[in-house]
């Protein structure tokens, strides 16, 4: 499983460290290999509880097993508050520009931050200023945010962070199929994440 991953976020590099015969790129494919690569740092913001996220790791771990290939390393960090460049007054919300950049900023290597939190989001979409929205990611860059305000039904946030997740690791884009029941359906405002419960063929590739 784990060399499985590897091949899928190092491409052709690290086919050698399957094979483990080419001398040139074995060494420094089997120190990548030997990399937690595979971190998926859970960073929850404000009134975003630790217990919050260890009652949603569960859930997490069962979809990623379950729809996704490779190996995966759930981290669960203390929560921080949000920068407080992000914060618009007027609306009460979070900007999410400062909030990736400041998950950019602590990166370290090939693990993904998936930043969580209660509070809302904006951004400027849809020709909108500041919009309310539930998720954000920067594709393959390895973060994103996810907010559970515009949830009705909170139980159901690991679904926008899978989501998100598939859009940051594999710089995957929005269901080619429009199908309301896939994970990767663009919510355009308006997400139904009740009736999601699979990958669609087309993005399960
Ligand atoms: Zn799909
Ligand atoms: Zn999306």
């Amino acid at each position: 499983m784990k060399q499985l991953f590897c091949i899928l976020f190092f491409g052709i590099l690290l086919f050698s460290c399957s094979n483990g015969t080419t001398k040139g790129d074995y060494i420094e494919a089997d120190t990548l290999c030997s990399t937690p690569q595979c971190v998926i740092v859970l960073q929850p913001y404000e009134d975003f509880s630790k217990k919050e996220v260890e009652k949603l790791l569960p859930k997490l771990q069962k979809a990623f097993g379950e729809w996704l290939y490779g190996y995966w390393e759930f981290k669960i960090a203390n929560p921080i508050r949000l920068p407080q460049n992000s914060y618009v007054k007027e609306r009460n919300r979070y900007r999410v520009t400062p909030i990736l950049n400041y998950e950019s900023k602590q990166l370290t290597g090939y693990e993904v931050i998936i930043g969580l939190t209660h509070k809302d989001i904006c951004t400027d979409i849809h020709g909108h200023k500041d919009y309310g929205i539930v998720g954000i990611s920067r594709p393959l860059k390895q973060v994103s945010l996810v907010s559970d305000k515009r949830l009705k039904e909170k139980s159901l946030m690991w679904k926008p962070i899978l989501h998100e997740f598939i859009h940051t690791f594999y710089g995957a884009k929005h269901c080619p199929n429009d199908d309301p029941t896939c994970f990767m359906k663009d919510a355009k405002g308006h997400g139904n994440f009740k009736i999601q419960d699979k990958l669609c063929d087309a993005c399960k590739q």
